[in-house]
């Protein structure tokens, strides 16, 4: 049942029950991805499905086992976290010392690092040490949201795994279903989490969601009059804002409004529940063309934004790739 739970991460799940299924699964597995998308969750289902006594491959989720599993109390089954800024060495240290003993009660022994990129230098080494030489009962799953921090090494001992960001009509609907929010509340945070359903739910209960939303309209209506947008970008407000990456994702769902707007007219399908009449108004400011090079632009620019372009350059042409195309007299008629 617990892997019934798992949202919208259908690759990693299918992989894992597959190798259940065989009674197959390795020593050693790397779950990839972003924060807050499903990873941990996973990681206890699959200590689950090596342990329940009540049902196999697919864990109960019920019995005592899977509950204190769940919990965090049950022997076998053990996290090993950052301890301030890292993983340290006394903390592998500590795990290849029990790691090749049997299991107290459950058939393997499970160790789940989560931020694993975050080992020392000293911890990765020593932790590389014991992947060469796997323990017989132990499964180390890895968890991280920065691939290229971990040892080549390492990664090539494990199983790659890749988790990804969450769709937002996966996420406006759970926040629907299990927070009882309102269809358009929740589209608008589902828009703003950029694929996490951990920031979603983060959001739902705080004022940060408000001021990102403020900033991503604003930015939405200096493009609306393009000399704007030109002196605003002197003040290089966007390249020094933290919160880039969700600005970007939220821009690119809003274009993607405007076409599906401009497309076929059905409001339903917006994201941007709240502000329907807006886009509404705007969409009449581009044509199809020009929608579909935005979308195109945004994607390449969180693409080159991802790897280690420069900032100011991306954004300069981004930005000139968003203004709308017909001019300001015909959009008045
Ligand atoms: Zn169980």
């Amino acid at each position: 049942m617990p892997f019934a739970d798992i949202l919208g991460q259908d690759l990693a799940v299918n992989c894992l029950q597959r190798s259940l299924g065989r009674g197959r699964i390795g020593h050693a597995y790397l779950f990839a991805g972003p924060e807050g998308v499903g990873k941990e969750k996973t990681a206890l289902a699959l200590a689950q499905a090596l342990n329940c006594p009540a049902s196999s491959p697919d864990p109960c989720g019920t019995c005592s086992t899977c509950r204190r599993i769940a919990a965090g109390s049950y022997p076998d089954v053990q996290r090993v976290a950052p301890a301030g800024n890292s993983i340290k060495i006394d903390q592998i240290r500590a795990l290849r010392q029990e790691a090749y003993y049997r299991p107290l009660e459950g058939r393997r022994k499970v160790y789940i690092i989560t931020e694993a990129h975050k080992m020392t230098e000293q911890a990765a080494n020593s932790f590389l040490r014991l992947l060469e030489e796997p323990p017989l009962y132990a499964l180390f799953l890895l968890l991280t949201s920065q691939q290229a921090g971990l040892l080549p090494t390492i990664i090539s001992r494990c199983q790659v795994v890749p988790f990804y960001p969450l769709s937002p009509a996966l996420i406006r609907d759970k926040l629907q279903r299990e927070l009882g929010l309102t269809r358009e509340r929740a589209g608008v945070l589902a828009v703003l989490a950029g694929g996490s359903w951990e920031k979603a739910r983060e959001l739902a209960s705080s004022d940060e969601a408000g001021s990102l939303r403020r900033q991503v309209l604003d930015l939405v209506s200096l493009l609306w009059d393009g000399d704007q947008a030109a002196r605003w970008l002197e003040g290089g407000e966007l390249e020094k804002a933290q919160e880039l990456p969700q600005v970007l994702e939220q821009l690119r769902l809003w274009f993607r409004d405007l076409l599906v707007l401009k497309l076929t007219g059905e409001r339903e399908l917006l994201f941007n529940q709240d502000q329907v009449a807006l886009l509404a108004e705007r969409e009449q400011g581009y044509s199809t063309r020009r929608l579909i090079a935005a979308l195109e632009a945004l994607r390449e620019a969180q693409g080159l934004l991802a790897g280690n372009a420069n900032t100011r350059l991306v954004l300069d042409v981004l930005l000139g790739r968003l203004l709308p195309d017909r001019p300001l007299a015909a959009r008045r008629r």
